[in-house]
């Protein structure tokens, strides 16, 4: 299958590797895991397909796990037992068992995933798998009861879905031959043809606006955002002919790079003046630290790794600089975890 690769312009530094042949059919798509009863991704009760591999590589990336779209793997200490199967059964020998647990080389590893299929308690795992669009069809119906009732539908997610464009415009459309309210969160950085290809079947389009400054969202994602900008207008002017779909804007409040007040008055400004009267919702999501676990256990770097979540005072702060910056109050505002220690300031 063709995957994508992210537009680039002068100046861009290198993403996440160039992976765009892989050994899977046109119907079938590499997806990390599919989350049920989800209520962050848009209205009601969804289940949220969370798609492998990303166009950007933002510093503080919440899902190192779907930057790549090789499937990687972890070892999950609190599930391990020590028995060493996987020590025996790896055909490369790059496990080590040390005081601080499995160790794992990844230059040696080869991600065959035979130490995860032999495993007995499933502390060894891979992370991303090859699914067939039918096969993920059934299983997203199952739950539709629930999204009937609530008001909810299907959220692909990721990563960057739209980096398998073909692959989500077949499940969506197909979503809506079977009446599921659809939505998909991206971060705009695709070519606008992949955009062109979901939207007819997308009735909630999530889209991130990290910064405006475009050599700050280089420096804070590997890419300038003028891809993801024209974008963004596309978008709007498809929703402007196509009224009954709608927009959410969505932005990471992360400490030290956008969770700046001279950060959220330029983006409040940009919505106001380009898509008031086009979008929904603005959210300001507050930068997350939970998954430095995840950093760890893919033997990753995380710049974030120590880095607090804001405080309750902070997030109240950030909403009110939003709402003072043009948009509709009453349309913004922030969501996410505050520091426990600080929940009362
Ligand atoms: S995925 Fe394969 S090569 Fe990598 S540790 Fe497991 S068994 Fe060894
Ligand atoms: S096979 Fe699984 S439980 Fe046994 S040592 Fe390896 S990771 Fe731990």
């Amino acid at each position: 299958m063709q995957i994508e690769q992210a537009p680039v312009e002068a100046g861009d530094q290198a993403g996440p590797e160039p992976i765009q042949e892989l050994p899977i059919r046109g119907d079938e798509a590499v997806i990390l895991h599919t989350q049920r009863l989800s209520t962050e991704d848009g209205p009601g009760i969804r289940t949220t397909v969370f798609f492998k591999g990303c166009s950007l590589n933002c510093l503080w990336c919440h899902n190192p796990e779907s930057i790549s779209f090789k499937p990687q793997m972890h070892w999950m200490e609190s599930r391990c037992i020590g028995c060493g199967i996987c020590l025996k059964t790896c055909p490369t020998g790059c496990l080590t068992k040390t005081e601080d647990g499995i160790k794992r080389d990844r230059q040696r590893c080869v991600s065959c995933g035979k130490c995860a299929q032999e495993c007995p308690t499933g502390a060894q795992e891979v992370l991303g798998k090859i699914v067939g669009q039918e096969e993920l069809l059934k299983e997203l119906l199952k739950d539709k009861v629930y999204y009937d009732k609530s008001g909810g539908g299907i959220t692909l997610s990721g990563g960057e879905p739209l980096m398998q464009a073909d692959f989500c415009a077949g499940l969506l459309s197909k979503l809506k031959e079977n009446g599921v309210h659809t939505a998909v969160d991206t971060c705009g950085m695709c070519s606008t043809a992949s955009l062109e290809r979901i939207l007819p079947f997308v009735d909630l389009i999530l889209f991130d606006v990290k910064e405006i400054h475009p050599e700050k969202h280089r420096d804070y994602t590997g890419h300038d955002n003028r891809k993801i900008l024209e974008n963004l207008i596309h978008v709007r002017d498809y929703i402007r002919a196509n009224p009954a779909k709608q927009l959410w804007i969505r932005t990471p409040l992360i400490p030290g790079a956008t969770a700046e007040e001279e950060v959220i008055q330029r983006i409040g400004r940009f919505i106001y003046t380009t898509l008031e009267n086009d979008m929904q919702r603005w959210e300001l999501c507050a930068f997350n630290n939970l998954c430095r676990d995840k950093y760890r256990r893919l033997d990753m770097e995380w710049k974030y790794a120590t880095t607090p979540l804001l405080s309750k005072a902070d997030m109240t702060r950030f909403e009110t600089i939003a709402r003072s910056s043009g948009p509709d109050p009453d349309k913004i505002c922030v969501t996410g975890a505050a520091s426990v220690e600080n929940t009362n300031v």
